[in-house]
């Protein structure tokens, strides 16, 4: 079989052929009820997906249609992703061959979710229920970036729905914005850690680029790092929290010179209120950039 090429105007218009990731039909089905559906990846028909693949357990996250062309199946959406091959460290090379990782510069912000949701970059996609790529409006005045999603967030693949969300969204309305009108939140970690433990610095790497592209793409006004992991990550620095709340920085955006304030984290808020009130500082003088 003569092998599959996908062929994408590159930068300059010229035509690039770029090799696809094949993968089952099964797998593909399952991919597009997601709503995967990245050129890169393409049905190889010689893939006859055995029945043992099929495992029975939880499906009250499969979508309630089947896949066209493939048999019911009784696999959860996390099984079949976690059976796909890896987008760039092909470990089965015979499968896939010189697969470029995904030319994330030039995602739309669907794209990035896509990716993400599909993502098996680091090792939180083995425990995570779903991935959290984030949400709100396109170009927001404030892009707010969380640490990484917590229990509430994995169930529901939504940023800050739990307790901390309850009090961003507050925080939020204080300073006259809101997730539905002027913001757009996400983590600098897209999988929920084991047990909410901090993120690990290879994560945060692996994790990085999704983030990178999401600010390019979000261009927004101001951006709103909470806590350390956020502060130190946006920011490039090792310098505490503490320190860092205490300057506005900027950081380029393809030539634009963005501010980003640094708070704390509202889950830190809830277990220390009494420093809602320095939070509260953060938030005027970031209300102040954006006037
Ligand atoms: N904490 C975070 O940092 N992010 C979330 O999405 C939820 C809680
Ligand atoms: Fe991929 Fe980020 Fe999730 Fe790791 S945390 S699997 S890099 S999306």
């Amino acid at each position: 079989m003569a092998e599959p090429t996908l062929n994408s105007p590159g930068k300059h218009g010229d035509k690039r052929s770029i090799k696809r990731i094949m993968v089952s039909r099964l797998q593909h089905g399952w991919l597009k009820a997601m709503g995967v559906d990245v050129p890169w990846i393409a049905v190889d028909k010689s893939v006859v997906d055995s029945p043992n693949t099929s495992v029975a357990s939880d499906t009250t996250s499969a979508p309630a249609s089947t896949p066209a062309g493939s048999q019911p199946v009784e696999q959860t959406v996390a099984q079949s992703v976690a059976a796909l091959p890896k987008p760039v460290a092909a470990s089965s090379p015979d499968l896939v061959e010189q697969v470029p990782g995904p030319d994330l510069a030039t995602l739309s912000l669907m794209q990035i979710a896509q990716a993400v949701t599909a993502c098996q970059h680091c090792g939180l996609c083995e425990t995570r229920r779903h991935a959290v790529p984030g949400e709100g409006v396109e170009k927001p005045a404030i892009l707010i970036v969380g640490e990484a999603p917590g229990e509430q967030e994995d169930q529901q693949g939504k940023p800050f729905v739990g307790r901390s969300g309850q009090l961003l969204e507050n925080m939020l309305k204080a300073i006259g914005h809101g997730r539905e009108t002027s913001v757009f939140i996400t983590n600098v970690v897209k999988c929920r850690p084991p047990a909410n433990r901090n993120p690990k610095d290879e994560e945060i790497a692996a994790c990085a680029p999704y983030l990178a592209r999401q600010m390019e793409v979000l261009a927004p006004k101001a951006i709103l790092a909470m806590g350390r992991f956020a502060a130190q990550s946006l920011l490039k620095t090792e310098a505490p929290l503490q320190k860092l709340r205490q300057a506005t920085h900027t950081i380029d955006l393809g030539g634009q010179s963005v501010p980003v304030v640094v708070t704390y984290h509202p889950a830190y808020l809830l277990r220390r209120p009494v420093d809602k009130r320095l939070a509260w500082e953060d938030l005027k003088r970031l209300r102040e950039l954006l006037s």
